[in-house]
């Protein structure tokens, strides 16, 4: 069996450290918050390259205390990728803010920049909404493109939230994901480029004031003093014991886990580049992606499927993400649409995500290319 990311073959390579840090913490009697959060915090802050880190229970929250640190609320457009996970317009919803669906590139399933500025002109033309802030999402491992986006807020005045829950370890040229925006979220769900064993999350920022403010959030509004709330907040804190795995995980994150992840996109890249019906993931000139999912995509629905089904047939997992874009999503019916978003509408029928993690082997990989080769050649024009 391959799977689509293999943690429990993770688990066994950091094995003796991975006991030694469980069990120390299970040992400390400290078990929410405390030195090992604190560690981990200054860590993941300095790794990124931003003044502060502020850890939290899940991703989603860490999205969600950016909106409440800027004052998004009732009346506020944010735009945000019509391809994506749901949290990323979930917590937009949830603050009372209209989120306004932008299309994405289909080459590098990020949020279309030139579209983002046709959907900005339709929220001016429409005047219910005000245009507050840009949600850019850094897909499957790779940053959205920073350099437009950052022109785009600036000159409109608006925020840039990086939700970089995929995105931890990607970088464009010597800068890494979680910088780039005015604020950044990413999370620690285990199945991400950087997980613990549960839930947990991080926010990111430059600036004091929201970084005091989300610090505040996360413990119930809390003052200075212990028992004097001062805001509404939440209860989103992280556990020690996630800590402690981090600080295990982040280690080798860095000394070799995002390394290998490259070399098993190159062998995809060598070994499915010329196969017709296959298109593969784009990574531009001086951007690297942390491979969260290798996606690939096929001219149609039907050889989606028997890719899939031959994959599945040699027991390799294989994953659609996602198969409805945000603004076909239930939960959103009656939100306003500004324009159409056709290329979300086309990846939701071609996408597919192999497996990907950094413990594959050449060997499996191999086979996966062999397979999805041979289903692409044997294909009914
Ligand atoms: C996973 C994910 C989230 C939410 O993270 P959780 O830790 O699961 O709450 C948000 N945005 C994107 C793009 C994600 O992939």
């Amino acid at each position: 069996m391959i799977q689509l990311r293999d943690l429990s073959r993770q688990y066994r390579a950091l094995c003796p450290r991975m006991e030694h840090a469980l069990l120390e913490t299970a040992a400390s009697g400290n078990y929410i918050m405390g030195q090992a959060v604190e560690n981990i915090e200054d860590q993941l802050a300095k790794y990124v390259g931003v003044k502060h880190c502020v850890s939290c229970a899940n991703g989603t929250d860490a999205l969600l205390m950016a909106l409440l640190v800027t004052r998004i609320g009732e009346g506020d457009a944010v735009f945000v990728p019509d391809f994506t996970f749901f949290a990323t317009a979930e917590v937009v919803s949830r603050v009372g803010a209209t989120p306004v669906f932008v299309d994405v590139n289909p080459d590098t399933y990020n949020i279309s920049v030139s579209d983002l500025q046709l959907k900005i002109e339709a929220v001016l033309r429409d005047k219910r909404l005000k245009p507050r802030m840009i949600i850019s999402v850094d897909l499957f491992g790779q940053p959205a493109d920073y350099e437009a986006l950052r022109r785009v807020a600036l000159y409109e005045h608006m925020l840039l939230l990086e939700d970089a829950a995929q995105g931890f370890g990607g970088a464009i040229g010597a800068r890494r994901a979680c910088s780039f925006g005015d604020l950044a979220a990413t999370s620690f769900f285990p199945a991400k480029p950087l997980g613990c064993y549960g839930d947990g999350g991080a926010l990111f920022t430059d600036r004091d004031d929201w970084a005091n403010e989300a610090r505040s959030l996360r413990q119930h509004g809390r003052g200075e003093q212990k028992y004097d709330n001062v805001r509404i907040g939440l209860n989103s804190r992280l556990d020690a014991v996630q800590a402690a795995v981090l600080d295990v995980k982040l280690d080798a994150f860095k000394h070799y886990e995002l390394n290998d992840v490259q070399l098993v996109a190159k062998q995809y890249d060598t070994l499915l580049s010329g196969i017709d019906g296959i298109t593969l993931p784009t990574v531009p000139n001086d951007y690297l992606s942390s491979w969260a999912q290798y996606t690939v995509r096929f001219e149609d629905e039907r050889l989606r499927q028997e890719v899939r089904n031959a994959l599945t047939d040699c027991g390799i997992a294989s994953a659609i993400y996602y198969p409805k874009p945000m603004h076909q999503q239930s939960a959103f019916f009656g939100v306003p649409q500004f324009g159409n978003n056709y290329n979300a509408e086309m990846l939701t029928h071609q996408v597919l995500s192999l497996p990907m993690h950094p413990y594959l082997s050449e060997c499996e990989v191999d086979m996966i290319a062999r397979i999805i080769a041979q289903c692409c050649k044997g294909r009914r024009m």
